[in-house]
């Protein structure tokens, strides 16, 4: 471990820490926190911190709602945008149940289990995220638009890119807070960004992609601008994903993914691995793309995936296998977007990727075509397959996909699936504006 409670302690006292966020994820993602003085520190490393878990949503149980936030000392962490005298820090918790054991709807628990299964197994399972965002005007009220006045588009630079200043602020922020960042850029889609933060384990990835989101959306709003992860925030541009970069580590720290004499330098464990994530593929949608406006970024035209199949050379299909040789070899998952809950999605992945290890099956051949370009008979004679158009699609997906929802255990699978189809059954009572475009004067 890095720190111990002394170190804490000592930490909160020298570096003149006033307050301390307790944080946690709900099961949708949105991080929550409760904040306590210094003077409470001792108190709360010794014994947890209890909060109302009814409150909280998917946490709700029926015999209790008394939960305890334990916080892991090794996610300590200064917020370098608040004031310097009087600072605040935060610490990301596990939530416990009052009997001591730990609350099996917590997604910071369940990924644990995932990771402990695969540590059983011999491996590390190491995660490297892209996350998209836009950065949107803000209106009198302070309140977003979806308005941009900028046209900047892939790799361009200012001062056409008005997010730049934001941008580099962010980097700046993120990078004293300990992430080692790769690198940052404007994305293909006016007022689209992107900043790439080195891989690491899959925890540890979760709870920076946490942390990744409150800097960003801090830090934008710093700069008077809006910073969105929505999936899909314009029609007609681009929409924001969430890549996943996966590989597997031996118990020595080697990636065991790349295997230089096979065509597409993978090992035969990257293949059973990437065999599991497609046997999965339509299981883990709702996690990976848990918005209604999910789906409208899933659409030809804009590099994000539509169909079933993996390949090495194009940008199309669900999985690619990027060209880095050696301890780079990974495989990316296009699916996901920044608006998942990226304890559970990594847990999904991670689970499906071990049952193809278990079951040592070779995925479906790589598809080095254009798949658009490609006839329905094509496309059944190679068994490429779509991707969940809509949520209630998905979520029926999941539902049927026993292995996922084990994966998530029984709380927090009906919670998710229940409050899902709840989304979905709003949604498709709204009148949407295409629709009055579309019908109101001609029908
Ligand atoms: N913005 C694209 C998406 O929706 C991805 C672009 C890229 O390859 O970085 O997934
Ligand atoms: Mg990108
Ligand atoms: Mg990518």
């Amino acid at each position: 471990a890095k720190y111990t409670k002394k170190d804490i302690i000592q930490m909160v006292e020298d570096d003149d820490v006033e307050f301390i966020r307790l944080q946690f994820t709900d099961i949708f993602g949105a991080l929550k926190n409760v904040a306590i003085t210094a003077s409470q520190i001792e108190k709360v490393l010794d014994n947890g911190c209890m909060f109302d878990g009814s409150s909280i949503e998917g946490f709700a149980r029926i015999e209790e709602s008394d939960m305890y936030l334990v916080p892991d000392l090794n996610t300590f962490e200064i917020f370098p945008w608040r004031p310097q005298q009087g600072k605040v820090a935060r610490l990301i918790c596990d939530v416990y149940k009052p009997n001591g054991e730990p609350f099996e709807g917590d997604p910071r628990y369940i990924l644990k289990k995932v990771i402990k299964e695969a540590d059983a197994m011999g491996y590390t399972f190491n995660v490297g995220p892209e996350l998209e965002f836009f950065l949107f005007h803000t209106d009198d009220y302070g309140m977003p638009t979806t308005e941009t006045h900028e046209k900047g588009g892939y790799f361009d630079l200012g001062p056409i890119d008005l997010g730049e200043n934001a941008r580099r602020d962010m980097v700046l922020t993120l990078e004293e807070m300990g992430f080692e960042i790769e690198a940052s850029h404007h994305e293909v889609a006016p007022a689209q960004h992107e900043i790439d933060f080195k891989y690491t384990d899959a925890l540890h990835t979760a709870d920076n992609i946490e942390t990744f989101k409150l800097v960003v959306k801090s830090i934008a709003k710093r700069h008077g601008l809006h910073a969105s992860f929505m999936p899909k925030p314009v029609y007609g541009v681009p929409g924001s994903g969430m890549h996943i970069n996966m590989s597997l580590d031996d118990q020595d720290g080697n990636n065991i993914f790349g295997d230089p004499n096979d065509e597409n330098g993978l090992s035969k464990e990257a293949y059973y691995f990437l065999a599991g994530l497609l046997k999965h593929a339509k299981g883990l949608m709702a996690l990976t793309n848990p918005l209604v406006n999910s789906y409208k970024r899933l659409v030809p035209g804009y590099e994000a995936p539509v169909h079933i199949a993996w390949s090495s050379i194009n940008r199309s299909p669900l999985i690619r296998i990027p060209a880095t040789r050696g301890t780079g070899r990974r495989i990316e998952l296009r699916s996901p977007d920044p608006a998942g809950n990226p304890y559970l999605v990594l847990a999904a992945c991670l689970a499906a990727g071990l049952e193809g290890l278990k079951e040592k099956k070779m995925p479906m051949p790589n598809v080095d075509k254009n798949i658009f370009e490609m006839t329905a008979a094509e496309k059944a004679a190679e068994s490429i397959e779509e991707l969940p158009l809509n949520l209630f699609d998905a979520v029926k997906e999941l539902e049927a996909d026993q292995y996922i929802c084990d994966t998530l255990g029984k709380h927090a699978s009906s919670k998710y699936i229940e409050a899902k189809y709840a989304e979905w059954d709003e949604y498709r009572r709204q009148i949407t504006n295409w629709e009055i475009d579309q019908y109101l004067y001609k029908i």
